[in-house]
């Protein structure tokens, strides 16, 4: 007999139960990825993601053949691709993670309507506890973290599972899409790290994650463990990593748990909430401001604000900013500028490697005042940030080239330097920041 182990974003081989469960389903199972043209048409396969999701499917490959099985590609609809490679198998089941974006939904209603009883869809895949596993009294979502934080560590969890020993593949499926392997992706940045569960694995292994509560905002020090894209393509599984570092223990353990309890946080907002990807998750009645010049200087890192240009132009080099960053530069966008937080939040997904719709979009929601954040109305105040979070200024000097002479927290003020670097001058002012003036209240 034949089951089918859908991959999906759960590139792995360790701690997955899908694979596990169609391999126990079966003799042989055909661990299948779709290279889905409906992905492709949202605009969410960015270069950066579909680069490093190419390094993913390279290494999955490669760790189903050292067990003497091989992955399978096809590229078209998800559903109908599955059901036809169902129909030529004559396979049992259909084993797939469950999603949470409303994308995610859709695909799996689609998967159902073509394969009826034989789809097996398994939760808490993707995230370290299923989203709705804790719901408060009568509602269908957490809205506040600290309260699911709560849930959460009281909540059974499911433990890891081990990575098979062997896969059987039926020797007459064949393995690619038709016309070749994947596409030879070019990334936009540079400084994109390696995809797969190998690198992710190794990342993991060198990463000190007793330091965390230390350095976790350092913006210099640069201390956090970088595991976002792994986690995001779930080559590395959220579960086991909780695992992992509770076994650990210690405030840097605890630390890191807490991000990872942040994202499954977000991803049940998504799931009980998947229109709060475009529409505001608490109505916002104010205008936002348009001002397309100013955009297109706060994407190209050219605010003048140097902690903020660091933090743009680290994402279009690495594909990948410190969440500090990410936090000071999407207040600027939504809170100085006060410019809608979608443009924001889609000029991340364009380029960021990690690009999530459940973190990036609640958290740019969070940011703007329209999300979960308990105090909507706080303001980053760029400066005061960088004091604290660079306090030396060398962020700042990595990124920004033009002020790398700049010694010292000088940096964070070249307006006041003696002599004028060829930087521009602040686009607004901080106490005249949009915000502040009443508009966003
Ligand atoms: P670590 O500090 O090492 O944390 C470990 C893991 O915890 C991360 O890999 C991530 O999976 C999770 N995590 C940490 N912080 C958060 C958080 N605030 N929300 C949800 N999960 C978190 N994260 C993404 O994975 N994809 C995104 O598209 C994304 N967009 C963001 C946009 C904005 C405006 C902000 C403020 C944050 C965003 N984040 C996003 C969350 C966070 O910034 C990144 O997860 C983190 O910087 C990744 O680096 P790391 O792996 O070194 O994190």
């Amino acid at each position: 007999s034949v089951s089918i182990a859908l991959f999906t974003q759960d590139l792995r081989l360790h701690d997955n139960p899908v694979l596990r469960a169609a391999l126990a389903d079966a003799d042989e199972v055909v661990p299948l990825f779709v290279l889905d043209d409906g992905v492709a048409a949202t605009g969410f396969a960015v270069p950066n993601r579909s680069a490093f999701l190419a390094g993913c499917l390279a290494d999955l490959d490669a760790g189903l053949r050292s067990r003497g099985g091989r992955l399978v590609l096809r590229r078209g609809a998800v559903a109908a691709e599955t059901a036809r490679l169902a129909a030529a198998t004559g396979a049992v089941s259909v084993h797939v993670a469950a999603g949470v974006s409303g994308f995610a939904q859709r695909r799996e209603s689609a998967l159902r309507e073509a394969l009826g009883g034989r789809l097996r869809v398994h939760d808490a895949v993707l995230t370290a506890l299923a989203p709705g596993a804790v719901t408060p009294a009568g509602k269908d979502h957490y809205a506040v973290f600290t309260p699911y934080l709560r849930a959460w560590r009281a909540a059974q969890r499911r433990h890891p599972v081990a990575a098979p020993r062997a896969v059987r593949v039926p020797a007459d499926v064949p393995d690619g899409v038709p016309g070749g392997a994947l596409p030879d992706v070019r990334p936009d940045s540079p400084g994109l790290p390696a995809g797969g569960e190998s690198a992710g694995r190794a990342r993991w292994s060198a990463w000190q994650v007793d330091r965390y509560e230390e350095v976790h905002d350092d913006l210099e020090g640069d201390g956090t463990s970088r595991l976002s894209p792994y986690l995001h393509f779930g080559c590395l599984s959220a579960a086991e990593l909780v695992a992992l570092a509770e076994r650990r223990g210690g405030p840097g353990a605890e630390a890191f748990v807490r991000q990872l309890v942040w994202r499954d946080f977000h991803h049940q907002v998504l799931a009980a909430r998947p229109d709060a990807a475009h529409a505001d998750y608490r109505p916002h009645d104010d205008r936002w401001h348009r001002d397309e010049a100013e955009l297109a200087a706060w994407k190209a890192g050219r605010t003048g604000y140097p902690i903020v240009d660091a933090g743009m132009r680290q994402l279009a080099h690495e594909g990948w900013m410190h969440n500090r960053a990410r936090l000071l530069t999407a207040c600027f966008l939504a809170k100085t500028l006060y410019l809608d937080w979608r443009a924001g939040a889609a000029h991340f997904l364009s380029l960021l490697v990690d690009g999530d719709v459940a973190n990036n979009q609640l958290n740019w929601q969070w940011v703007a005042g329209t999300g979960t954040d308990t105090r909507p109305n706080r303001v980053l105040n760029p400066l005061t940030q960088a004091k604290r979070f660079d306090p030396d200024g060398a962020y700042v000097r990595r990124w920004v080239p033009e002020l790398a002479h700049v010694p010292g927290a000088a940096v964070h003020q070249p307006w006041l330097l003696a002599e004028r670097p060829d930087y521009p001058a602040p686009l607004v002012g901080l106490d005249t920041g949009r915000f502040q003036q009443g508009r966003g209240r």
